[in-house]
């Protein structure tokens, strides 16, 4: 496709990208939704949960649903292609180009294209990522009730929290600490009195049957029992969000996100920052998020 002039450009197709398209879809905008071939990040999800109205749906489920309702409305066209670039070629007027050749120009551009999780190189996390080795318990704690947990930290701003909190779920809390973060003595006493076993030292490798934790061994050889592990994995920004933030010299936060104003547009008037790409906003957060910018960008149509 070349050349084709869209009121509104739409690069991800998750609970943001989708969530504009419908309200934009609504206000009878012409829209074209980009959508990545390549699995989501959360394709490992067996059921979305806390997204009221869908809650336990599978993530494509809820995408598939969501796009027939779209479509009802005759305004949205969806490709499955990778946008590889976008540049600014006049005011109002942004050019995206996709992996396959096809070009099209917007006057807005909503990304909503999430961010990238880089999986720990540790035999037996992927087959157990999404059931037993979980990166948030308000997603999946529930269905990982009454077990031992694992909690492998990803920040020291967990160290206070997530521990304790989790003995809401969990029969039992263990915390591996990995080597680059470190405890305070307060907290340290804070596990040993919620009987929260501490160990210092990095996973080697996790032991399971059929996607669900068993064990896991440190590097200090010792072997540990635990049913499932709290785990965000490491977070990276897409090819795409790094591209647009050289393209445009866009500022970031002070957590390292596309700086944003209270309606969601970065910067440059037209371009747009939703869900994910913001950092980790769970799947109502996204779309809540994508809701407001749908609508703001409409209001500044007739500012
Ligand atoms: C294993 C797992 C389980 C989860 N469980 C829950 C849960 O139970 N409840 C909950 O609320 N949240 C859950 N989350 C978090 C939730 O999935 C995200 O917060 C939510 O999906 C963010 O929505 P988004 O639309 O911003 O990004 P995403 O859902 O990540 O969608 C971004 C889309 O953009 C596409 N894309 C990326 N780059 C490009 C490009 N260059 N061109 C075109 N398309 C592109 C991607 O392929 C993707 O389809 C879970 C996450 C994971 C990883």
């Amino acid at each position: 496709m070349q050349d084709k002039h869209y009121d509104v450009a739409i690069i991800g197709a998750g609970p943001a990208g989708l969530q504009a398209a419908l309200v934009l879809a609504r206000t009878r905008k012409s829209i074209i939704v980009f959508d990545s071939p390549e699995p989501p990040r959360n394709s490992a999800s067996h059921g979305v949960h806390n997204f009221v109205g869908l809650d336990g749906l599978l993530p494509a489920q809820i995408r598939e649903q969501a796009w027939r309702q779209i479509d009802l409305y005759n305004s949205a066209e969806l490709y499955f292609e990778q946008i590889v670039d976008l540049q600014q070629i006049a005011p109002q007027q942004f050019l995206l180009r996709g992996e396959n050749g096809t070009s099209v120009t917007a006057r807005h551009v909503i990304l909503a294209i999430g961010y990238r999780d880089v999986y720990p190189e540790i035999a037996g996390f992927s087959a157990c990522w999404g059931k037993t080795i979980i990166p948030c318990p308000f997603c999946d704690g529930y269905e990982n009730r009454d077990r031992v947990w694992g909690i492998v930290p990803h920040g020291e701003q967990v160290l206070a929290h997530l521990p304790v909190m989790a003995k809401n779920w969990a029969s039992e809390v263990k915390v591996f600490l990995p080597t680059h973060l470190t405890l305070s003595q307060h907290q340290r006493e804070t596990y040993a009195a919620q009987n929260i076993a501490l160990y210092e030292n990095e996973i080697r490798a996790i032991h399971h049957t059929g996607g669900s934790v068993e064990a896991v061994t440190l590097d200090s050889g010792e072997r540990v029992g635990v049913g499932t592990l709290i785990w965000h994995p490491q977070e990276v920004p897409t090819a795409l969000t790094q591209r647009v933030i050289d393209n445009f010299s866009l500022e970031l936060d002070e957590s390292g996100h596309i700086q944003t104003d209270a309606s969601h547009q970065t910067a440059i008037k037209g371009l747009w920052a939703v869900g994910d790409i913001k950092g980790w906003a769970t799947a109502l957060g996204a779309a809540f998020m994508a809701g407001q910018a749908a609508s703001a960008v409409v209001r500044e149509w007739y500012a």
